[in-house]
């Protein structure tokens, strides 16, 4: 059921669950961790026809508070929004010797320690679904890289770069994201905005359309801005846009605090680290200079709340750190395009002429690719992913058209009118890497064996961090209902006291908040493993994603799949 932000207060913002908000204190290393270890095997596959719901638990939610209806008037005078981003910072990191600022921030707030990425947990998906509050298929922003030959007939496209950003939002009226994010609602009511981001991200989070002239809002990205003339006055004092990454953050972090915030806190602001995330590519989760990087952030989040301070804002200030997605360490680098060559199928990564029915567009995006069949033609579609369930790298398939053995787009929340044919995930296992890191995956061919990506369906990928403080969140607590990236608008929104336009998927984090009264509600919990598999001649392909709902807001934590060869060669 879809809702908006007046029937989430109305109904779904009281599930409130103080049972789940337990007064402890994270502890150390594992204060954040993972769950028990979920092994594919011990899975139940009695399936019927298709899917089949195999856990179900209800958790009574009961709550004496409610959160008050957000005014009509919104709340610029005495509230201020900071979210902090820490590009792929896994939740078990989190550390008092790590991240000392954090782990001092968690004490004075919520941690959610149940916390999840949309899938594919990649940067630009999860980006956009930070600051719009719907799922990647609703907002338009599937992947980090996509085909789109409305746009590009040749070539796979980077969502975020400014020349596709440009085209898509001409070819649809302004409606390349298709829902407005927080910083154009509020510009919209009146409040300022800052984006600033040290990666190219910060371009999907406010790219200035359909909004008259929001003045003194700036946008960030990789060292760009809109407006462009904001940027003379940094470089002149901080010199121009570094190359080094830790200095990228740090300029970026300086160019915050020392000159958007100068004359006064805005409304809304947003800061996107670039790390941990690109150091763990480079090396591994949890080598020493991912671990550096990780105190990099953490640096950064200290001057930020030092700057904060200094303003005297603190009081006034709910301050988010979030990452937008996992980690895992690549355990095989898998080159498709090879593999689907030698299979006799025409799967290129560019067409250099013009693509025929039948050819297949690859799309790499890490942890999982998109496959575009040309004219959708169904034969090559039914052979693709056949020959991807035979496979022994294939995770968990999704298709355009639900085919055996497969999930729909939808149970993803990734279809769109220009989603791929075949969407596949990478398989996971929870093993350690050369650091003691568990979670690796199979990747795409663009990383080597030992790395580190993310994008697929693991747990490790799935699972990312979030910590909320300020005036309106408990202190000290942590919160183990399950939550989401997706959550954040909501939650910001009702804060600032702004209304959505659109239904939100995403819910209001009602039970890690302060600003309540005392109605009783109820509410519940619920998680399920759907599953699919099919029948070879030489075995059987299961696949299954474990999904948790609160409220009408879903939740993927995690998804695998295999190809069981049947002994003598017949399946039974
Ligand atoms: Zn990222």
């Amino acid at each position: 059921m879809k809702k908006n932000i007046g029937d989430m207060l109305s109904r779904e913002s009281f599930n409130i669950d103080p049972a789940r908000i337990d007064l402890a204190i994270p502890k150390p290393g594992n204060g954040f961790g993972f769950g028990a270890p979920r092994r594919l095997r011990n899975l139940r596959f009695n399936m019927l026809p298709k899917y089949c719901t195999s856990m179900s638990i209800l958790v009574l939610v009961f709550s004496l508070r409610v959160i008050p209806l957000a005014a009509d008037t919104p709340r610029f005078d005495d509230r201020h929004i900071v979210v902090v981003v820490w590009d792929g910072m896994r939740p078990d990191f989190v550390s008092e010797e790590t991240t000392p600022t954090l782990w001092k921030l968690a004490r004075e707030g919520v941690t959610f320690r149940n916390h999840h990425a949309v899938y594919p947990s990649a940067t630009m998906v999860n980006g956009t679904a930070l600051v719009t509050g719907v799922y990647p298929g609703k907002s338009g922003i599937i992947a980090n890289y996509v085909y789109r030959p409305d746009i590009d007939p040749h070539d796979a496209i980077a969502v975020e770069s400014p020349a596709v950003v440009k085209k898509g939002d001409q070819l649809s009226n302004g409606k390349y994201i298709s829902v407005p994010t927080i910083a154009e609602l509020v510009q919209r009511a009146g409040g300022r905005t800052a984006v600033a981001s040290a990666k190219t991200v910060g371009l999907l989070l406010d790219r200035r359309v359909g909004i008259g002239p929001a003045e003194n809002c700036i946008t960030f990205f990789a060292g760009s801005a809109l407006p462009g003339d904001v940027l003379a006055p940094i470089v002149a004092a901080l010199g121009s846009f570094p190359s080094a990454r830790l200095q990228k953050d740090r300029w970026t972090t300086k160019a915050v605090t020392d000159f958007v915030w100068k004359d006064g806190l805005p409304a809304f602001s947003v800061l996107w680290l670039g790390e941990p995330d690109l150091q763990q590519h480079e090396t591994a989760p949890g080598a020493p200079s991912a671990l550096a990087a990780i105190k990099s952030s953490d640096e950064n989040l200290a001057a930020v709340l030092s700057a904060l301070d200094q303003q005297g804002v603190r009081k006034t200030t709910d301050v988010f750190v979030v990452s937008d997605h996992g980690f895992s360490t690549i355990g095989r680098s898998v080159d498709l395009r090879k593999i689907l060559k030698d299979a006799g199928f025409v799967a290129k990564t560019v067409f250099d002429d013009e693509p025929k029915p039948g050819d297949i567009m690859l799309v790499g995006n890490g942890g999982s690719v998109l496959f575009y069949v040309v004219g959708h033609d169904a034969m090559v579609t039914r052979r693709l992913a056949e020959f991807l369930q035979q496979s022994d790298f294939a995770g968990v398939i999704f298709t355009k058209q639900g085919l055996p053995g497969t999930f729909h787009l939808n149970d993803a929340k990734i279809d769109n009118p220009h989603a791929p044919d075949v969407v596949m995930a990478f398989r996971w296992n929870d093993s350690k890497n050369q650091f003691g890191t568990p979670g690796m995956i199979d990747s795409d061919w663009q990383r080597a064996a030992g790395e580190g990506t993310h994008a697929t369906l693991s747990r490790f990928d799935m699972h990312n961090t979030l910590v909320a403080a300020g005036p309106d969140f408990r202190r000290g607590q942590t919160d183990d209902l399950t939550t989401g990236n997706v959550d954040l608008a909501p939650t910001i929104l009702h804060i600032l006291a702004i209304k959505a336009p659109q239904e939100m998927d995403g819910r209001i984090l009602s039970e890690a908040m302060t600003s309540v009264d005392q109605v009783p509600v109820t509410g519940k919990t619920e998680a399920k493993t759907i599953e699919a598999k099919k029948d070879f001649a030489a075995g059987i392909w299961r696949q299954s994603l474990r999904i948790s709902r609160v409220g009408s807001t879903m939740y993927l934590d995690e998804g695998n799949g295999a190809f069981a060869p049947t002994l003598g060669g017949k399946s039974d």
